[in-house]
């Protein structure tokens, strides 16, 4: 049956992604099941996206209640859901305004128009990024022109000119590249992609006083490590600073395709006004629905406080197998976002953990990637620490 749905697929959708030999057909908990019912642990949690798990009955019953009311209404008129969504981003975000998008990469769009037009408004003649190596930011043109990694970009050029990639925690080499036309700074708060690398709070706090001290705007892409994976709602919040944009996507939705970008009172006031940016789904109802009730359960469910507890234990487990095994180097990252750096290669440890009913996937070229449901309990950890240990041997 399984080879059935690969083979429709691989006729049906371009292929884009090499995809592992599982068909995945529903979940539980931290749990996935192919249609035979053979069993997957998830650390994968679909990139980041499933923080609340599988077949969360609270969160399926709001989505269902919203779509027998109505899925989607368009810009054009107000609805009883958007304005709900707004004000429960900006509580855990305390920005002062949020455009809903679609995705992850198109907050990035949201946030490089934001950030051009506010040079715009201003006058200051600024157009020029600053981005990271290593970095990921999407793949729409905009965010392939700021992503650190030639493969991604190359294909596409001419990209957006006027971006400069510093090295990630080196701040000399981001004030190397700061000029009167930088525009904005823009990085990751803990990179993804990348290979789980968290910027220290000396880097973080060195970049908004470059941006203070030079009229350049912050972007934090948090589309990734944002929304408790940190730890905190957004990792930028354990930095002891405040961009001047954000963007955030992947689990804000629980599954369901939505992001967002959110600004200060000065970017607001300074930047795009009607006409100049839209979207036709973006704040749709069933969107804003799966947000606001994401936001409402991570509080009740004191998700936050689960991470912060749960954390140390993936850490020392993680620390455990670089102390036993060959192949194991080092332990990154923090909150459920981690990473362990390994010398074998990723692609045979991922398909031997994914035979044994592990979901796992890298990061650059040599990193596990711990990312799974926030949910997660000490079993759950203890299980794929096993597993992993057998696929590392
Ligand atoms: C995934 C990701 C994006 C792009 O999000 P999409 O929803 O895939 O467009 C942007 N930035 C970061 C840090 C990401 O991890």
């Amino acid at each position: 049956m399984a080879n059935q749905y690969m083979q429709e697929e691989d006729d049906a959708i371009l292929k884009t992604y090499n995809r592992y030999p599982v068909v995945l057909d529903h979940g539980d908990g931290a749990y996935l099941y192919d249609p035979e019912g053979k069993k997957y642990l998830d650390f994968s949690a679909g990139y980041a996206v499933s923080s609340l798990g599988y077949n969360n009955k609270e969160f399926n019953d709001a989505l269902k209640a919203q779509i027998d009311k109505m899925i989607h209404t368009s810009n054009l008129y107000y609805n009883t859901t958007c304005g709900k969504a707004g004000e429960d981003l900006k509580k855990i975000t305390g920005m002062y305004k949020v455009f809903f998008t679609n995705s992850g990469g198109e907050a990035i769009e949201g946030a490089i128009k934001t950030a051009r037009k506010y040079a715009y408004t201003k006058k200051t003649g600024r157009y020029e990024f600053i981005a990271m190596e290593n970095s990921f930011h999407g793949r729409s043109m905009g965010a392939v022109a700021l992503t650190g990694h030639k493969e991604y970009r190359e294909p596409f050029e001419p990209v957006m000119p006027g971006v400069h990639f510093a090295i990630y925690n080196d701040l000399d080499s981001v004030k190397a590249l700061v000029n009167d036309k930088t525009c904005a700074i823009i990085l990751e708060t803990i990179q993804g992609e990348g290979g789980i690398n968290a910027a220290t709070k000396e880097f973080m706090q060195g970049i908004r006083k470059i941006c203070d001290e030079n009229g350049i705007l912050m972007i934090c892409d948090e589309v990734q490590c944002g929304m408790g994976r940190s730890g905190a709602w957004f990792a930028w919040q354990q930095m002891g600073i405040t961009p001047d944009i954000m963007t955030m996507a992947k689990a804000i939705g629980s599954g369901v395709p939505v992001g967002a970008f959110a600004m200060t009172k000065e970017v607001a006031d300074n930047s795009l006004v009607p006409g100049d940016h839209g979207t036709t789904y973006g704040g749709n109802p069933l969107c804003c629905a799966a947000v606001s009730k994401t936001i409402e359960i991570f509080e009740k469910e004191h998700m936050l406080d689960h991470v912060n507890e749960i954390a140390p234990y993936l850490t020392q487990k993680l620390q455990e197998i670089v102390d036993t095994c060959d192949a194991a180097v080092k332990v990154k990252g923090r909150g459920l976002i981690q990473g362990l750096q390994i010398t074998k290669p990723l692609g045979e440890v991922t398909a031997k953990a994914l035979e044994e009913g592990l979901l796992i996937i890298g990061a650059g070229t040599d990193v596990i990637r711990m990312i799974p449901p926030l949910v997660i309990g000490k079993e759950q950890v203890d299980e794929m620490a096993e597993i992993l240990k057998r696929a590392l041997a």
